[in-house]
């Protein structure tokens, strides 16, 4: 190579990394951009507070995934009049936030007029695909408009800002609902596609969505726009991903269901990824894992007061941790006894994990004697239902539903105690720091 080339192409190298070396990745869920103030609100957090290069992940507004749940069943149930009802209530709600935030002959009009239109050209024709395929197809709808909103708004406060969809970037297989990435391939697309972007614009993408090789919509499972952000930073080596929450950050429990948790403002990967494994609802579980392979910090922050710092989780070995309590709901108890009274043993609990596997049911907590084997799943009636069918020939599945599970973690023996009081166990098990009780999900904690 020509000496003055290669000395170019270096520059532009060195040049180049370090533009991706500042780079932020940002995450703002649905209930930062629940409404007009919402998106207002992040706005400013993004124009006082990152003067670099950035991406920004957003999710669905509001519980609009929820919402577009229902579209979707009143769909397959072909129930026209509840298709309706459903779909009127999205149209409402993002209608009231365009008209809050831009003119009446705005461009967003026009354009969010046209996203409604092709959706109701899928739910004019019968359901001919199955139900996991067109339900990315239609439920990814929430962030196709979202991400719309906040990129125009961005560009009308003066945020140069730049739309761009994820299904471009973020390449899957086809496993609708709960689809895994390919990770070459999103890689190379997103160095492509998104890098030279940086450049000049903030980027604004649609977290949860991604898309197979022949264009079709899939979804990362619920939740999943955390993971997005994460596949961004992973991809893009960004120097720091911040996701915005209702919350201070990680606290050491759900503030919904106990009184003022108190804020844990360090954490390291390995209690991150413990405490989401187990269940605990402020990150998606997936987010840690591309994060911590690059050593790409995360920092959990309040939309409500963002000058505050937050939580911090990056690679820390000397944190002495508080109790922490996880609570996992729509849980199942299945008993699986063997008929024929054979030992479940090591051969049969390979075959009983590669069943569960391949119905891609999630088990949470096992426990076995000589002819039964208990595993705490999540409820997922239609693949629980798979599996006993499968199970019946030489199986019998007793299963409980309607539980919950407990994950304390740094436990101390008083507030154990006082978690298990006066409730019916259904299953147990104590691992050094890690205590798990599974009980009916009515009972007070
Ligand atoms: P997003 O808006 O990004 O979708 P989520 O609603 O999924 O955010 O996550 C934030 C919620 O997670 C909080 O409102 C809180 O109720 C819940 N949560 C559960 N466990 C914790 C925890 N340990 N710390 C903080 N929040 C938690
Ligand atoms: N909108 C999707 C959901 O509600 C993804 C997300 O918010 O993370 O599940
Ligand atoms: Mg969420």
């Amino acid at each position: 190579m020509n000496r003055f080339i290669f000395v170019l192409s270096k520059i532009v190298d060195v040049f180049f990394h370090d533009q991706l070396q500042s780079m932020q990745v940002l995450k703002f869920g649905g209930a930062s951009i629940k409404d007009a103030a919402g998106v207002r609100n992040i706005a400013e957090i993004v124009k006082n507070k990152y003067p670099y290069p950035t991406l920004i992940v957003v999710s669905a507004s509001g519980k609009t995934t929820n919402a577009m749940e229902l579209v979707l069943d009143a769909y397959w149930q072909q129930n026209q009049e509840d298709i309706h009802q459903a779909l009127n209530a999205v149209k409402a709600h993002h209608q009231a936030i365009v008209q809050e935030l831009f003119a009446a002959e705005h461009p967003i009009v026009d354009e969010m007029h046209d996203i409604f239109i092709d959706l109701e050209w899928i739910l004019e024709e019968t359901p001919q695909d199955t139900y996991d395929y067109l339900y990315d197809q239609i439920v990814s709808t929430g962030e196709m408009l979202s991400t719309l909103i906040v990129a125009y708004y961005f560009n009308d406060v003066g945020l140069n800002s730049q739309w761009m969809d994820v299904r471009d970037c973020i390449r899957t297989d086809n496993n609708y609902r709960d689809a895994q990435v390919d990770w070459v391939e999103t890689l190379q697309a997103v160095q492509i596609k998104v890098a030279p972007m940086l450049d000049t614009k903030i980027v604004v993408t649609q977290g949860f969505l991604g898309g197979t090789s022949e264009n079709f919509t899939t979804t990362l499972g619920r939740e999943g726009s955390d993971f997005t952000a994460a596949i961004f930073s992973y991809c893009l080596d960004a120097e720091s991903m911040t996701i915005w929450k209702d919350v201070p950050g990680v606290l050491t429990a759900d503030p919904r269901i106990f009184d003022n948790p108190p804020l844990i403002e360090a954490l390291s990967y390995t209690e991150a990824l413990e405490m989401t494994y187990y269940g605990a609802q402020v990150i998606h579980p997936k987010t840690i894992r591309p994060l911590q392979n690059k050593m790409i910090p995360l920092h959990v922050k309040s939309f409500l007061q963002a000058d505050k710092s937050g939580t911090l989780i990056q690679s820390y070995s000397d944190i002495v941790y508080p109790p922490m309590i996880v609570v996992k709901n729509q849980q199942a108890l299945l008993k699986i006894v063997s008929k024929d009274f054979y030992f479940v043993d090591e051969g049969k609990f390979s075959e009983l994990f590669s069943l569960l596997a391949s119905y891609r049911i999630k088990v949470n907590m096992t426990q076995n004697t000589a002819l039964a084997f208990s595993v705490c799943v999540n409820n997922d009636e239609s693949k629980i239902e798979q599996l006993i069918n499968a199970l019946a020939s030489s199986y019998t599945v007793e299963v409980i539903d309607q539980l919950k599970l407990i994950t304390i973690r740094h436990s101390e023996d008083t507030l154990y105690k006082d978690l298990r009081a006066n409730k019916k166990i259904y299953l147990e098990e104590k691992i050094r720091s890690n205590i798990q009780l599974l009980m009916h999900q009515d009972e007070k904690l």
